[in-house]
């Protein structure tokens, strides 16, 4: 099976980030994108392509624009190399700094809270903000300073005394960084290249951003942080699908997928045809990034859940759209007479209001909405009254019995001047709305239980506001038809994974990190607790960048793919002042005992190969999951999509520990001798679960699953664990004597089944035998998968000693993570137990 250091799921804000990040930081990184890159020129225009332009693989359909209606809203998101970039209005704002609120009060109970503050996110902006390129439209250059639309909404502005601005834009209206301005100029290539290789141009002012800008001038994801990424050795894959994610056992997670393979004419188009695509294929990761926007992501998570015990019961939560309101300025006049405004020039957005929070409703911004020229004529189409066409036809009439010949003058009054086309102006309202909708599975499908019902204060204001800014503008109100039922079209959803402090307020924590799952991380609109009140983008990339910084941080300092983001902080792995440096008792630190003197064979670096078994032995229960692990294997949980985690209300516990060392051979009929001539290496790392830490406490065996991979000479290279379990101290044979119990089943490469069963000694004595008690583990390699009652009978096949090494000690304690309501407390007490046992054995007394 194909495996790499992180797979990137979706291209927008959030994956386009982390794969350059992490590429750039010398991971091997594959992107799995479902939809098609576009190059400038290749962005859908005519009526043949747009009316296949929309995403359901189903109906043969592959292109950018994937819409939802929902139960409690409608939505558009984009599917394509770049993600929403290639059909957003470019608008770069930072999330105000007292817009990250915490746990403020929402109308009709709940609270929202943002783990993260501004200062947080401030370099991470600005990292972006240089990357991607921003700046405001350049209202004051010659040739820009005409655009009419931003004029009015300055106008109405200042008439009204609110605060107006030129927003970022990610656009180049200058061929280079501090140029002048000029339309239709050459854009120069930046160092990294482009992934298209395209020339690019800067912005003709066409309108067109939301259908893709065809001549390059949006600096969009593709043309940045996508370019970056391939460049630093990314591999950025198109119509690749992912349907199931799954932890892996040992480690890591595997990520199934299929490769949509459309059927394409010579003009480029879809053909007609059933769906072709290939697959289900897998690839395994180190850390897995989920940055398949909202849905996307949620409906992963949703969808896999049954693999995903303990994932946080907030899934799904915390959805909203960010505020969205469309509304319409139709036939602004001045003085009496018609005020133009030409919608259709310019980016589709160029300025912005800002509303603070106030006491009639919270915050939000309303920004001038263009569209292509084209539209102008839909809109002229649509206008086209029943009187102008009484009139052409009467006209016409006459000209019969007139004989007069020439129809210009009705046809001219026929298409009209074009009134209202060219004095109305959509405006495009956002903010801080109610995030209490809930992202859910109904039959298997996705669907949003929000309504604008608790943010109704919020979107009367924004309604209100808009009025006045139409009355500034002598225009009519108009309501999207929409909200004619209370309803909006949110291009901006937000939530779903939300993250949190704990996982009883988040799926992730305030990195990305998905709570009880080290190396899984949410990095997009998903993970937003609530609305940004601005247009998101700009956060959901801080954010991810903020994430990458993270995982590159422990990576260096760990140097080893499981040590994750420190959940559990090594100062406070501790009882009663006792901490990690000291995990001997009474100060005996792990230097302090002989350590440096235990020589151990070089284990080969981990690589995970194929990780075949016999047939017949496809699927292994694990207690909690059904686990196949065959070379053609889905190697996912089964269970219900969104059924509840069996350990819903338990809080479960779990690490990683590796240790290493020798197996002598064991003549037939003769005595084991650990450590005897001719040792060949061993080495294990296993990922012990508790999944119930109350119950694991209280029960005398101390029981602990135990799953991940062997790996010895003797077996035939690396085999992964088929059914593992750990037992931490449990009585030993003599008084006050405890031990810890390793048993590993799994089966070598030639199909037989072996059980590697080994125990520390923990034995009263002086402290400082401690560090050599706790690190020793004495082992024999077992023929046959074997209960701990048939020990005696059992054939052994080779015998040894595998120890613990300090640094991978260390690592270990990097891996504790918790899952369910009670996690600091779950290591809390974990800790105390551990810790008084040991003193216990060791201690004074
Ligand atoms: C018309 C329009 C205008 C907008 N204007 C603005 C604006 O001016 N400013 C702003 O800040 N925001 C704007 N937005 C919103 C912005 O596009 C989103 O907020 C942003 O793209 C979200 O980023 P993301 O990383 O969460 O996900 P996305 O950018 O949506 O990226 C998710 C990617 O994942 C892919 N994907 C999904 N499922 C899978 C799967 N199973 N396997 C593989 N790939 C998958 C998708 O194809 C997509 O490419 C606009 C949106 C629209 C539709
Ligand atoms: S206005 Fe036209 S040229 Fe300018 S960014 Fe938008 S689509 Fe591209």
């Amino acid at each position: 099976m194909e495996h790499v250091d992180a797979v990137v799921v979706g291209s927008g804000f959030g994956g386009a980030v982390a794969a350059c990040r992490l590429a750039e930081a010398g991971l091997s990184v594959v992107v799995l994108e479902r939809g098609r890159a576009y190059a400038p020129g290749e962005f859908p225009r005519g009526p043949a392509q747009l009316g296949r332009a929309f995403w359901d693989p189903a109906e043969g359909l592959y292109g950018m624009f994937d819409i939802w209606s929902f139960s409690g809203c409608d939505s558009v998101v984009s599917s394509g190399l770049g993600g929403g970039s290639l059909v957003y209005a470019n608008v770069m704002l930072r999330k105000d700094e007292d817009w990250f609120v915490h746990e403020q009060a929402l109308p009709g109970g709940g609270y929202e809270s943002w783990p993260v503050t501004r200062a947080d996110l401030e370099p991470h902006y600005d990292a972006v903000e240089r990357m991607i390129g921003v700046s405001p439209y350049p209202l004051t250059s010659p040739g820009f300073d005409d655009t009419l639309k931003t004029l009015a909404m300055r106008d109405a502005a200042a008439e009204l005394g609110l605060d107006w601005r030129l927003p970022p834009l990610a656009v180049s209206f200058a061929p280079s960084p501090g140029a002048q301005p000029s339309q239709g100029a050459p854009l120069a290539a930046a160092a990294y290249g482009n992934l298209h290789d395209v020339p690019r141009r800067t912005c003709r002012l066409c309108g067109e951003c939301d259908l893709g800008c065809n001549d390059g001038a949006k600096n969009s994801l593709d043309h940045t942080y996508l370019s970056a990424a391939r460049h630093h050795g990314a591999d950025l894959r198109t119509l690749h699908e992912v349907r199931r994610i799954g932890p892996r056992v040992g480690g890591g997670y595997d990520v199934q997928y299929v490769e949509h393979m459309p059927r394409e004419d010579e003009a480029g188009e879809d053909g007609d045809g059933p769906p072709r695509r290939t697959g289900p294929h897998t690839i395994s990761c180190d850390r897995l990034v989920l940055a398949a926007g909202t849905y996307g992501t949620s409906y992963l998570l949703l969808k896999n859940r049954a693999a995903f015990p303990g994932l946080s019961a907030t899934i799904g939560s915390r959805f909203c759209g960010n505020g969205d309101l469309l509304a319409f300025l139709l036939r602004a006049t001045d003085r009496s007479r018609t005020r133009p405004i030409r919608a259709s020039r310019g980016p589709v957005i160029t300025s912005a209001i800002r509303l603070d929070d106030g006491a009639d409703g919270r915050g939000a911004y309303i920004e001038d909405g263009g569209y292509p020229e084209f539209v102008d004529y839909l809109v002229e189409g649509a206008d086209m009254r029943p009187g102008r066409v009484a009139r052409f036809l009467l006209r016409r009439m006459r000209n019969i019995l007139t004989h007069d010949t020439n129809l210009s003058a009705e046809f001219a009054d026929l298409i009209g001047r074009g009134e209202l086309s060219g004095t109305s102006l959509p405006l495009l309202g956002m903010g801080r709305d109610v995030p209490d909708g809930r992202l859910r599975l109904r039959d298997g499908r996705l669907d949003v239980d929000w309504t604008a019902e608790s943010s109704e204060d919020y979107y009367e204001r924004l309604r209100s506001i808009m009025r006045r800014i139409g009355d500034v503008l002598g225009a009519e109100y108009a309501d999207s038809p929409p909200w004619w039922r209370r309803r909006v079209m949110t291009v901006h959803p937000l939530g779903g994974a939300p993250m949190g402090r704990h996982p009883g307020e988040g799926v992730c924590d305030p990195y990305g990190e998905v709570f009880g799952f080290p190396g899984l991380y949410v990095a997009d609109g998903a993970a937003l607790p609530g609305p940004v009140g601005a247009n998101p983008s700009l956060t959901i990339a801080a954010l991810a960048d903020r994430m990458s910084t993270r995982i590159l941080e422990s990576r260096a300092s760990l140097a080893a793919p499981l040590a994750g983001v420190g959940a559990v902080r090594a100062e406070s792995v501790g009882v009663g002042g006792v901490g990690v440096e000291s995990v001997g008792v009474g100060g005996v630190g792990v230097e302090s005992a002989g350590v440096e003197s235990v020589e151990l064979p070089a284990v080969p670096p981990i690589e995970v190969g194929t990780e075949a078994v016999p047939r017949g032995a496809e699927t292994v229960s694990t207690g909690t999951e059904a686990v196949s692990m065959g070379t053609e294997a889905v190697p996912f949980a089964a269970g219900r999509a969104d059924e509840p985690s069996v350990f819903e209300g338990r809080t479960s516990l779990w690490f990683v520990e590796e240790m290493r060392g020798l197996l002598t051979l064991v003549p037939p009929g003769g005595a084991a001798r650990p450590g005897g001539a001719g040792g060949r290496p061993v080495a294990f790392r296993i990922t012990i679960t508790i999944d119930d830490i109350d119950r694991f406490l209280t029960e005398p065996e101390h029981e602990a699953r135990a799953e991940g991979w062997i790996e010895a000479d003797l077996c035939g290279g690396r085999r992964p664990i088929a059914g593992g379990s750990f037992n931490l101290f449990v009585p030993g044979e003599t008084a006050g004597q405890r031990r810890m119990c390793y048993r590993l089943r799994f089966w070598d490469a030639d199909g037989r089944p072996r059980t590697l069963a080994g125990h520390k000694e923990i034995l009263p004595g002086a402290p400082t035998r401690l560090w050599l008690d706790t690190s020793t583990l004495h082992a024999r390699l077992l023929e046959g998968h074997v209960e701990e009652d048939g020990d005696d009978d059992a054939t052994v096949v080779a015998a040894g000693t595998l120890r613990i090494l300090p640094s991978d000690l260390v690592r270990m304690l990097t891996t504790f993570r918790t899952a369910g309501p009670d996690g600091t407390a779950a290591v809390t007490r974990f800790c105390r137990f551990f810790l008084g046992e040991l003193w216990e054995v060791y201690g004074p007394g």
